[in-house]
């Protein structure tokens, strides 16, 4: 039996000699593995079409024991679109990282598809290397759309607690409701709250709503973006990851080399 799917290359793990297997996410079927025959041998001709981050057509054989990719081709349209930057694959890298452990078999969602196909074609298309803040506000951006995505989005338009714009002045973030406390609120609040500056709320509102191109152009003052990062940072604690994605710090080692 066989399986058709467009996926994008998330992962790829040396199995055997020559063999490598394939950790793929598919428009239509979700998360999938599967083995490459010879794709470790040299002038392997299908390894070219599955590298990390690349988008292919891929027919996969059902095999009682594992799949195996049969036939693998390069998306039409997606040819000159790879991610090769050492900064744009740090950025891919920390994205299939969280989204690995976010993610389970059989559980198909087309947002993801169109997400990871989004941050490709940002990523293939940098007109140079982004500076590790750009970077890292690029990987916050696309982890807070995965957060909308998966549900574990924050409440970021009204107060927690008396449900009023908390703006235009700085408010507070609470991790335990996963939203933002106006200045008059969290006076009566006794749970941990973070501060949370009306510039970096707008930023955040602004990523959720606007295309990661349109996040790698927009100014920002350095403060302000290390706020939504931290803020952001704040978010991923909703979701149910045994420990912290390691995502910004590799970002920052790899790009501070
Ligand atoms: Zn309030």
């Amino acid at each position: 039996m066989y399986l058709r799917d467009q996926v994008i290359i998330l992962k790829k793990i040396p199995y055997r000699e020559h063999d490598r297997q394939y950790v793929m996410y598919g428009r239509i079927h979700g998360l999938l593995l599967a083995a490459a025959r010879g794709t470790m041998k040299p002038r392997a001709k299908q390894a070219g079409q599955l590298e990390p981050f690349s988008i292919a057509d891929v027919m996969i054989a059902k095999g009682r024991n594992f799949d195996q990719i049969a036939v693998a081709v390069k998306s039409h349209g997606t040819k000159l679109q790879s991610v090769k930057t050492l900064g744009s694959l740090a950025i891919a890298g920390a994205f299939a990282d969280l989204c690995l452990r976010l993610i389970r078999p059989g559980v198909a969602d087309e947002r993801l598809f169109k997400l990871w196909e989004e941050l490709i074609g940002c990523l293939a298309s940098l007109p140079e290397e982004p500076s590790a803040l750009r970077a890292k506000l690029l990987f916050g951006a696309a982890s807070l759309k995965l957060m909308d995505t998966l549900g574990y989005g924050p409440a970021l338009s009204v107060c927690g607690v008396c449900r009023r714009p908390p703006g235009p002045t700085d408010a507070w973030f609470s991790p335990n409701l996963n939203g933002l406390i106006c200045v008059d609120c969290v006076k009566t609040l006794s749970e941990p709250v973070m501060p949370a500056r009306a510039h970096s709320v707008a930023f955040l509102r602004f990523m959720r709503a606007s295309t990661l191109d349109d996040v790698l152009r927009v100014g920002l003052a350095v403060d302000v973006a290390h706020n939504a990062l931290r803020l952001i940072q704040e978010v991923w604690k909703q979701a149910p990851l045994d420990r912290e994605p390691h995502g910004m710090d590799t970002i920052e080692r790899i790009m501070a080399v």
